[in-house]
Parts: structure tokens; C-alpha cells; sequence
């Protein structure tokens, strides 16, 4: 009966931490563990939390314990994935280093109850002949180690600082600190989620933390390091529990399987532990959880419907599919999975993972924290090239932002692969370099600055064209002779050197050249033009050029403006880039794709470095929004 219940329980980390007041130590804050009339060697906290509580005679068949109970470490070489901390500790402890204070830290259920346990144990034991010194390899025989993991050790005390807030708790311990230890070597206070505490209750605690008794030692454990006041933490010495790799959960939950006889696949194992996160618990609550709902064989579907997620396969499908430009096979492989109940915004979570993993292999990544019937996948995946993986992550993570908006999440989710689907024919940039014709173009007839970026949004392959070009004419001829200015181009260009950006742009929008001899210049004015205008530019060409120069203004005559003029030179610039061969391919490839502007190589930055992925990313996209719209 017990057993039904409690395999039937929901997995344990969705209980609070009950915490340690109890009615026969008249509420005092500070209560051993509780003594357990079963023997067994956990805390009555844990015993509460799963409902299973009860008094057992010998006959009786002893009560299920949840495997994240079973499982709880009792050596520090049973700790699974913190070989540093383990290995600090130790440390620590030969050099006669360890503190009078310790902060434990990690995400939840990744083992800071237990190591707090461990270390009481390891500081307390006394050795199997009674002469033992503190150690990280408690014996587990003396008396000490017995009653510690029995949890009745009076010397122990372990208080939930969530439900211990206040400075009247602080001061219990800080009396509780007077009194030296019973009968073990230290008196060992756990404070559990201490990050909790109220800020009296740090303030009236920490006159004990800097000077506490010889025999006492303080743990503190918490899911938030940030919240605990750095008063304390600089009077503790720190150990982070890291969160345990995937593979090496799924190692730990197989071990754990075929001590329980569970029959389960390594698929199934790999997806339970990359679903826990790193949390030790978490898995062995989940694998509780999956092993519950049948009694044959664990397998990855059974665990991707458990969880609500696709399973890895259906996920890989999916994603090779789009990444082959598959999209009604993709789009198959995702209805498969939606209609087994897996959510879209799990799947898109799932296709991401892969892409990270795969990328990080293209890039020459370890292949390490993959279980063995990945590792074909991911490097199949990875074949895809660091460009295309790279182009897909940045779709994704777009759409995944939006799935949380749409109306309809599947119909979003269908969308987004369609939509990796359809620009998996995009070519990379590498690819795009080699599909270019080889030759250089030829000279544009214009007299104009040369054609350079000719793409919606980013410049393509700009490099290797501008170097075949020449400088413009006017930036020449500016420096062999700077004091003179021999058009209007050359005013205007002395003003901006000159750093009279405003001058430059009245006298390109408004000015109009009649004639220009040296100290002599005569316009016209177009537009709204300042009165002062003519003055202002007689006065400083006459400062920058050393010479007197007088401007007279003419009613009639006159050219174009600058402005005008440029203007007409880009019309009849582009007219001629887009019937380059080397653009109208450009213009072909990239279906939708037009010239917005253009940009002369020896004067923009952009034509200096290569164009990167976003950018032609940005251009694939722009080409896919108009196709599916129109
Ligand atoms: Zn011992």
C-alpha cells in the first residue's frame, strides 16, 4: 500500500522544504534531525514530504523510498560531478585550512543538503577505533557517523531558514553558540536556503560569524547566492556545486537502473537527464516518475510524452529535414510529434540544442558530453557547415521569441520550419563567393565612382571588386593642389576638411557655379539659401587659401548644384550597376532583392571588411517575407 503511494508520489522537489520545527522540541528553532522509530537514516522533514511516514513492525515489507532518498550520497566519492569541490574540501582539510564557515551554493537539488550532511559527518567522525582526526572520507561506523546520518546527533542542528526569518531566530543561535559541543568535536549548524534570512537576522549573525567559538562550525546552503549579504559570504569560504554534465547523469540513472532492475534505453536515460538540468534530484524524481507509469521497458517515447517534449529523434528529424530544404518531410516529422502532445515551444528548444550541439562540433568542439547514440547524429548535423547551422540558430531564436506571441503556437512553429526549410537553398557567402564569375567586371562606363554594394541591405562580395578600381577623380586632384580650389566639388570639399560640415552641405544643396577663376567666383543661389551665404564663402576660402577671393552673385546661368548632380549620376549609376552580369546574378539569386544604395569602396568602412552572415541572412529573409506575403 505504502508502496502504491508513494511510487504514485509527485516527485519529490515539488514539495517545499518542510523545514525542522517540531512540536516535541516545544518549537524550539534549533531541533536535531528528528529521530526516526523506522531506523532509517533520514530526516523526518523527507519522511513528511512524501506521505509515507509511519511506524513499520519487522513483518512489514519496508516502505518504498523514493530513489532521489535511496540515492542520497553517504561518502564524498559518491558525490557525482563535483570532483573540484570534493577535491577543495579535501584540501582544506589535510592543510588544516577549513573554515569556521562555509557557504554552499548551486540550482536546486544538485546536492548541497547532502554535502552539508557529508561534512558534518566528515568533520564529527572519530574513526571505526575511536581515535580518528576530521576527514572527507567518513568511516560511517563510529558513533558520531552513525547518529549524524541517523540524523539525532545533538550537536547537528539543521535549521530551514525560510521559515527561521527573523532576528529572534539569529539570536537563538547566536546563545545556542555559547554552549560548547555535547559530545562530538565540532557543533555544526546547517542553515538551509539561507539567502532567506531577514537582514536583522544577518546583522545580529554576523558578530558570530566573525569570531565564533573554536567548536563551531556554520554550513550554509542557497539556490541564491546573490541575495546573501556580502558581509556574510566574505566571512565564509565559498563552494559551488556545478550543475552535473547530461552524460554523466545518464550514467549515474543507468547505474541506478539495473541496481533497481528498471529496464530502460540509454535514449530514454539521456532525454530524463538532459530534461533535469544538471539536478541530481531532478532526474532521480523524473526516473521515479517514468518508471511509475509502466512495468516494461523505459523508452524514449514513454519519456518524451512524460515530459511533453518531442523526443530527440523526432526533433533531429525535423531539423535535418528543414536543413535539407525538405520542408513537407520536416513538417511531417513535427505533426508526428505535436500530435503525440508535444508543445512547439519545446520543439523549437529541442532544434535549437541540437544546432548548439552540432555547432560546437563544426567547430572543432569535444564530442564528450554526448551519450554514444548521439554522437552520429550531432556529427551528421555538423556536416551542415558552421554558416548554414549559424544561419539556422539565428531563425530559430527569432522564432522562438515570436512563438510566445502568435495566437497559435503550432501554426507558428509550422511557419518557422517552412521557413528554415526555404532558405536552406540560400547559399553562404562562401558559397556565393565561389558561384561568382572569377573575372573581374568590367569598368562601369560612367565617369562615376564605381559600382560596389549592390545587394538590399549589405554589401556583397564588395572586397575583391573595389581594388580593382581607381580613386575618384576629385579626391586626386585635391591633393595636388589644396590651396586652390579649381570647381565646386573642390570648395566644397576644402569646407569639409576644413571641418564646415554646414557650409559644405549649403553650398552643395544651394550653390549653382557660373564661373570660377582663382579669387574669383561667381554662383547662382537655388533653394532657401541664407542671405549670408556668398559672404560666408568668400571669407573662408579666403582664409584657407591665403588669398583674397570675392563671390558675386548671378541672377541667370549656372549649371546644376551639386546635389543635383549626384543625383543624376546615381540614377544613372544604377541603371548601369544592375546591368552588370555580375549584379543581375547577384539580382537573380537572391529572388526579391534590389538596389538600395550604393556605396564607393574607397570611402565607406563597409567596404573595407567582408559582409558577414547577418547581413546576408537579413537579405534571405527580406526575399522570403515578400514571397510569403505577396
Ligand atoms: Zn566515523
Amino acid at each position: 500500500m505504502a508502496f502504491g503511494i508513494s511510487r504514485l508520489a509527485r516527485p519529490q522537489w515539488f514539495f517545499p522544504f518542510s523545514g525542522f520545527g517540531a512540536a516535541e522540541y516545544d518549537a524550539s528553532l534549533i531541533t536535531p534531525i528528528a529521530t526516526d522509530p523506522t531506523g532509517h537514516k533520514y530526516s523526518r522533514g523527507h519522511e513528511q514530504e512524501i506521505g509515507v511516514y509511519q511506524p513499520m513492525t519487522d513483518t512489514a515489507k519496508p516502505a518504498y523510498r523514493v530513489l532521489a532518498r535511496k540515492y542520497r550520497p553517504d561518502t564524498f566519492s559518491e558525490l557525482i560531478g563535483q570532483d573540484a569541490l570534493v577535491r577543495t574540501l579535501g584540501n582544506a582539510l589535510s592543510l588544516g585550512r577549513l573554515a569556521h564557515a562555509f557557504v554552499l551554493t548551486g540550482v536546486r537539488g544538485i546536492g548541497k543538503t547532502s554535502t552539508a550532511r557529508l561534512l558534518a559527518k566528515g568533520l564529527n567522525c572519530i574513526g571505526a577505533d575511536g581515535n580518528g582526526d576530521a576527514t572527507l572520507e567518513p568511516c560511517g561506523q563510529c558513533e558520531p557517523c552513525k547518529s549524524i546520518a541517523a540524523g539525532r546527533h545533538v550537536d547537528v542542528l539543521e535549521i530551514d531558514a525560510a521559515s527561521h526569518t527573523g532576528v529572534d531566530d539569529a539570536r537563538e543561535i547566536i546563545e545556542g553558540v555559547g554552549y560548547r559541543p555535547v559530545s562530538a568535536r565540532y557543533k555544526i549548524y546547517i542553515i538551509d536556503e539561507v539567502h532567506m534570512m531577514s537582514k536583522s537576522a544577518f546583522n545580529a549573525l554576523l558578530k558570530t560569524l566573525e569570531e565564533p567559538p573554536d567548536a563551531v562550525k556554520f554550513i550554509f546552503a542557497t539556490t541564491e547566492i546573490r541575495k546573501v549579504p556580502v558581509t556574510i559570504l566574505s566571512r565564509c569560504q565559498r563552494y559551488d556545486l556545478r550543475r552535473v554534465p547530461a552524460a554523466m547523469l545518464a550514467e549515474h540513472l543507468g547505474m541506478i537502473c539495473q541496481r533497481e532492475s528498471i529496464a530502460a534505453d540509454e535514449d530514454a536515460l539521456a532525454a530524463i537527464a538532459r530534461a533535469a538540468e544538471g539536478s541530481v534530484r531532478d532526474a532521480l524524481s523524473l526516473l521515479d516518475q517514468a518508471a511509475a507509469m509502466t512495468a516494461d521497458k523505459l523508452t524514449n517515447d514513454m519519456v518524451a510524452d512524460m515530459l511533453g517534449r518531442p523526443g530527440r529523434r523526432e526533433s533531429q528529424t525535423v531539423l535535418t529535414a528543414a536543413l535539407a530544404g525538405d520542408a513537407s518531410s520536416a513538417l511531417a516529422a513535427f505533426h508526428a510529434a505535436y500530435s503525440r502532445g508535444a508543445e512547439p515551444e519545446m520543439l523549437v528548444t529541442d532544434l535549437l540544442d541540437l544546432i548548439h550541439l552540432a555547432s560546437m562540433q563544426a567547430a572543432g568542439g569535444s564530442d564528450d558530453a554526448l551519450i554514444e547514440s548521439e554522437r552520429e547524429m550531432i556529427a551528421g548535423l555538423a556536416g551542415s557547415g558552421i554558416a548554414r547551422l549559424g544561419r539556422a540558430w539565428q531563425l530559430l531564436l527569432k522564432g522562438h521569441g515570436e512563438l510566445g506571441k502568435a495566437p497559435n503556437p503550432a501554426a507558428a512553429c509550422e511557419m518557422l520550419i517552412i521557413r528554415l526549410a526555404h532558405t536552406a537553398h540560400m547559399p553562404t557567402p562562401g558559397e556565393l563567393m565561389q558561384k561568382l564569375p572569377k573575372t573581374s567586371p568590367s569598368p562601369a562606363t560612367s565617369a562615376s565612382p564605381a559600382p560596389a554594394a549592390p545587394a538590399s541591405s549589405a554589401p556583397i562580395s564588395s572586397a575583391p571588386i573595389s581594388s580593382a578600381l581607381a580613386a575618384p577623380v576629385e579626391a586626386a586632384a585635391i591633393e595636388t593642389s589644396v590651396n586652390m580650389p579649381n570647381s565646386l566639388g573642390e570648395i566644397v570639399a576644402l569646407a569639409e576638411t576644413n571641418g564646415e560640415m554646414l557650409l559644405a552641405a549649403r553650398i552643395r544643396n544651394h550653390v549653382k557655379l557660373v564661373s570660377l577663376k582663382p579669387g574669383n567666383l561667381q554662383i547662382g543661389l537655388v533653394g532657401a539659401a541664407p542671405d549670408q551665404l556668398a559672404g560666408d564663402i568668400a571669407r573662408y576660402l579666403s582664409q584657407w587659401t591665403g588669398q583674397r577671393w570675392l563671390v558675386s552673385l548671378s541672377e541667370s546661368g549656372g549649371a546644376q548644384t551639386l546635389a543635383e548632380e549626384q543625383r543624376d549620376a546615381d540614377d544613372k549609376l544604377r541603371d548601369t550597376i544592375a546591368s552588370e552580369p555580375l549584379v543581375a546574378q547577384i539580382l537573380d539569386i537572391f529572388p526579391g532583392a534590389s538596389i538600395d544604395e550604393i556605396k564607393n569602396p574607397e570611402t565607406t568602412d563597409a567596404a573595407v571588411t567582408l559582409p558577414d552572415d547577418n547581413g546576408l541572412l537579413e537579405a534571405g529573409q527580406n526575399s522570403d517575407d515578400e514571397e510569403m506575403s505577396g
